[in-house]
């Protein structure tokens, strides 16, 4: 942590202590997985050492079969506070950043099963690739925004984060009542339908409306 400096949130990945994960928090999406849709959110966290910046490739972990994307929104803190209100949420909100929840789902799927955590599945290192970080003022409508994903030039996601079943500030509200959000971290809002598998060689472009748009490998 940079202490009592100013810190740079446009860096929130090389100091954010959490990565806080929203699943199932699109309908078409929950219901492709076989999965119903929550009536409070589904949380789980990924490690800050998941993080994998552009430029560089996404790994396949030794004994993952089925590795999935998944395209998310993701809201970054740029003020710290606990038991937040839904009215003041985005006060707390520094910006966005466009993230991939890379998922191991044959891990996740036995995970289920087994009534086991996730964390096998969500926290490999190079599972959360994200995009650069992206302003307010950039993202003027987060709550009605398309986001994107093609593997190999092929439409896989194709959705709109109007969709969101929590939209960010319950999602605020709602994570800060159990844990304190602290400048830096990020929120991955969950993920619109057509996720699916990607194997090494292969390359994933997803893109945030007309905002930006970001390419990883899969080694
Ligand atoms: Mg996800």
């Amino acid at each position: 942590m940079a202490g009592r400096a100013a810190v740079d949130v446009r860096a929130f990945a090389s100091f954010g202590r959490k990565i806080v994960a929203v699943g199932r928090n699109y309908r078409e999406h929950a219901a492709e997985l076989g999965n119903t849709v929550p009536t409070v959110p589904l949380i789980f966290l990924k490690p800050p050492s998941s993080y994998l910046g552009e430029g560089n490739s996404i790994i396949v972990p030794d004994g993952c079969s089925e590795l999935h994307h998944e395209v998310e929104l993701g809201v970054v803190i740029g003020k710290p506070g606990r038991t937040i209100p839904e009215s003041h949420a985005m006060d707390h909100v520094a910006g966005y950043a466009l993230a991939l929840d890379m998922t191991a789902r044959d891990l996740q799927t036995a995970a289920k099963k087994a009534g086991a955590p996730w964390t096998l599945a969500k926290g490999y290192d190079t599972f959360c690739p994200i995009s650069r970080f992206i302003t307010k003022d950039e993202l003027a409508c987060p709550e009605n925004t398309q986001l994107w994903l093609k593997v190999d030039g092929t439409m896989k996601q194709d959705g709109n984060t109007k969709d969101m079943v929590f939209t960010i500030p319950h999602l605020i509200g709602y994570i800060s009542r159990i844990m304190s959000l602290e400048t830096g971290d990020l929120i991955l809002t969950g993920t619109p339908s057509g996720v699916g598998p990607v194997v090494s060689g292969q390359t994933i472009t997803a893109g945030l409306g007309d905002i930006l748009e970001m390419k990883f490998s899969v080694a």
